[in-house]
Formats: structure tokens, sequence, C-alpha cells
């Protein structure tokens, strides 16, 4: 390093000799030798450049040089010189190798977390695949066990009552009342398989989320379908205007469905039933409510009721428990949410959300429903 430097200072100083005169030449040409030595080579390279300019290089470039002659304070300054541009050419190129160092590390580290998190969306892919399957299948088994048991127990109800035709005169009344258990507890039986079937039915399709529907036409069939409750006990079902949402009309259906002929089933005894239908813009949702003025629900069992099979009055009025848990799963495959806010005696108010079409929720929920 000194030596490429004081050779190339060497050649300067011969192309300046003519222009400005020999000492001045030889005077900034090696200091820039002695510099560039001490900042590229350190503090040995720098003070031997400084030796080499000092007493060396002069004796070809200067006729009669006297080394006893040389400017000690010269020496001396440029000599500190040196030494401080080598002390912050080696700080800088520790600094320099610190923070490639750091830098090399902090990479390191970034490859090995993004192979972690690699490995990790992998193993998560592969666990999401399995539960989708086993949901798949677990699907299948619900529908194809509830649709096989609904002929046999289309047989055994038939059957009980071509026995109680067939044998009216000749049974007593504990025949007649065996053969009554018969009938409703396969009628029962019958509707939980149906009400079964149709839960195991909600699955999200490509069409619902492609489809628009007017939720007013819809409520209008869930009441139209809900005549027989509502027919001669006073109960009336009133709604404004509604808004068109995407989804899956049969579902919608039986979630209006569901919570009207609730509403009918939990009124208050000897109170006409009243039920308002409603929506309001929430954010990127529609929010649907229902609200009744019947019995009501302690909110203890808020999400209680939504679970399948969860009854709070099974013993005197007729049911399965899955109504709600149907509601739940719809709205739920729809990408909504669903509650309820309510007090026993002062009616309920059920409500859920559906997402705006083409809202970042509607597309997350098509995204959820591995629709894309
Ligand atoms: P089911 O009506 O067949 O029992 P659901 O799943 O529809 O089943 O409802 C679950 C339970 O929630 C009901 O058994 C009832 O106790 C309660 N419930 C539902 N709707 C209402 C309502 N509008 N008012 C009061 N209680 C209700």
């Amino acid at each position: 390093m000194p030596l490429i430097a004081i050779v190339s200072a060497s050649l300067l100083t011969f192309a300046m000799l003519r222009t400005i005169g020999p000492n001045a030449a030889i005077g900034y040409s090696f200091l820039f030798a002695i510099m560039a030595a001490a900042w590229w080579g350190g503090y040995g390279p720098g003070l031997l450049a400084c030796a080499l300019s000092f007493f060396v290089v002069p004796y070809g470039l200067v006729p009669k040089f006297n080394p006893a002659k040389t400017d000690l304070n010269r020496l001396a300054l440029t000599a500190l010189v040196s030494l401080l541009i080598s002390r912050v050419a080696a700080t800088r190129r520790r600094a320099e190798e610190t923070l490639r160092a750091a830098n090399a590390e902090l990479e390191g580290r970034v490859r090995e977390r993004t192979l972690e998190l690699e490995r990790a969306n992998t193993a998560l892919a592969e666990k999401a695949a399995q539960l989708e399957r086993s949901n798949a299948s677990l699907e299948q088994y619900a529908y194809a066990a509830s649709h096989d048991l609904q002929e046999p127990l289309r047989m055994v109800n038939v059957y009980a009552q071509l026995l109680a035709r067939r044998y009216e005169g000749h049974l007593d009344a504990a025949g007649h009342e065996y053969i009554n258990f018969i009938t409703t507890g396969s009628r029962r039986m019958q509707n939980l398989v149906a009400d079964l079937l149709s839960y195991s039915r909600v699955v999200a399709d490509s069409e619902q989320f492609s489809t628009e529907v007017a939720s007013h036409e819809i409520v209008a069939d869930a009441v139209s379908n809900c005549r027989a409750g509502l027919e001669g006990t006073g109960a009336t079902v009133t709604y404004g205007s509604l808004p068109r949402v995407c989804g899956n009309r049969e579902q919608i259906l039986e979630v209006f469905q569901n919570m009207i002929s609730n509403a009918l089933k939990y009124g208050k005894p000897g109170e006409p039933v009243r039920i308002q239908v409603e929506a309001a813009e929430s954010g990127s949702f529609w929010e649907f409510s229902v609200r009744d003025n019947g019995i009501g629900i302690d909110m203890q069992y808020a999400d209680y009721i939504f679970r399948l099979f969860k009854r709070l009055h099974g013993g005197e009025l007729p049911g399965t428990g899955i109504g709600l848990a149907l509601c739940k799963r719809v709205v739920e495959q729809h990408g909504g949410r669903i509650w309820v806010e309510s007090s026993p005696g002062q009616g309920s108010t059920f409500k859920f959300t559906l997402p705006i079409s083409g809202s970042k929720d509607f597309k997350a929920a098509r995204h959820g429903a591995g629709l894309l």
C-alpha cells in the first residue's frame, strides 16, 4: 500500500515539478500519498509512507538532498496526521464490519423465521385440509343417517296408525295409549330427523356469494309459511323495506322462519304476539333484527340456546332444539354473526348480520368458505 502510494506520488511530482516548483510539488503529492496509505493501509503503512517520503524518495527527486536537514516539525506533524487518519479509518472499518456482521445475523434470523413460518403454514394448510375432509365426511354421515332414518320412521308411524284403526274395537285404553306413545314418539323423531337433515344441508356454496336475493320477499314467504301459527291468534308480523342481500335464499328463509315460529311459540300466554322485522346498515354489514313481545330469555343462556339440541322450555313446548343452531350455521356460512338481546318477561330481539355484497367482509367470507 505505501509503495503504491509513494510510486503514484513520485509520478505525480514529476508531472508537477515544472509548474509549481520542486518543494511544493513534493509536499502536496506526498501528503496525499501518506494520507492514502494511512486511510487504506492503516497505522503501519501510513507511518512507512511518511518515512519513505521524507528520507528515501527525495534522494531521487531533489538534487543534493541531505537527510540530516529534514524538517522534523513537518515530519512530526505529518506522522500525527497519518496516525489520526489511520485511527479514523480503523474506527470506520470496525463500524462497517460490525454493521456487516449484524446485517448477516439479521438476514440469517429472517431466513430462519421465514422457514419456520413456511413450515407452520404448510402444517396449518394440511390441518385445514384434514379438517375439511373430516367435516365433509361428517356432514355426509349426518345427511345419510338422517335421510335413511326417515323411511323406517314413516313405516313405524304408518303401521301404528293401521294397528289403531284395524283393532279399534279389540284394544283396551292401555292399548290405545301405547299406540299413541308410538305415534307421538315417532313423529317427534321424524321432526328431529327432518331438522337434522336441514341442519346438515347447510353448506356454503359458490352460488350463495353471487346470487342477490330480496330479503323483503324472503320475510313475506316466511310469514306465509307460518300462516298456521298466525291465523286466529291475533299475532302480527310487521316489516318495513328490507335490503337486497347476497346469499342462499332457502337458507335465509329458514332463518327468518325459525325466528318467526319461535316468536309465535314462545309468546306470553293470553297476549297477542307482536313481531317486528327490521334491517339497518352497520359498517360493511346489514344488521337484521326480529323482535317479539314474548316470554324472553335470561341472558345467561344467550350462547347456550344457539347450540345443537339445547332448549330452555323443553318440557312444556314442542321443538327439537335445532332451529337456532341451524340459524347460527347459516349466518356464519354467510360470513355474519348472530346473537340475542333479551330479558325474562320483556320479549326477545334476535339479531344477525350479513356482509354487504362486495364489501371486504363479504370477500373475506367468500375466501373463508374456500370459494375464491
Ligand atoms: P326449539 O324451539 O325447537 O326448542 P330452537 O333452537 O329454535 O329450538 O330454540 C332453542 C331454545 O331457545 C328454545 O327451546 C327456547 O327455550 C329458546 N327460544 C328460542 N326463541 C325464543 C324466543 N323468541 N323467546 C324465548 N325463548 C326462545
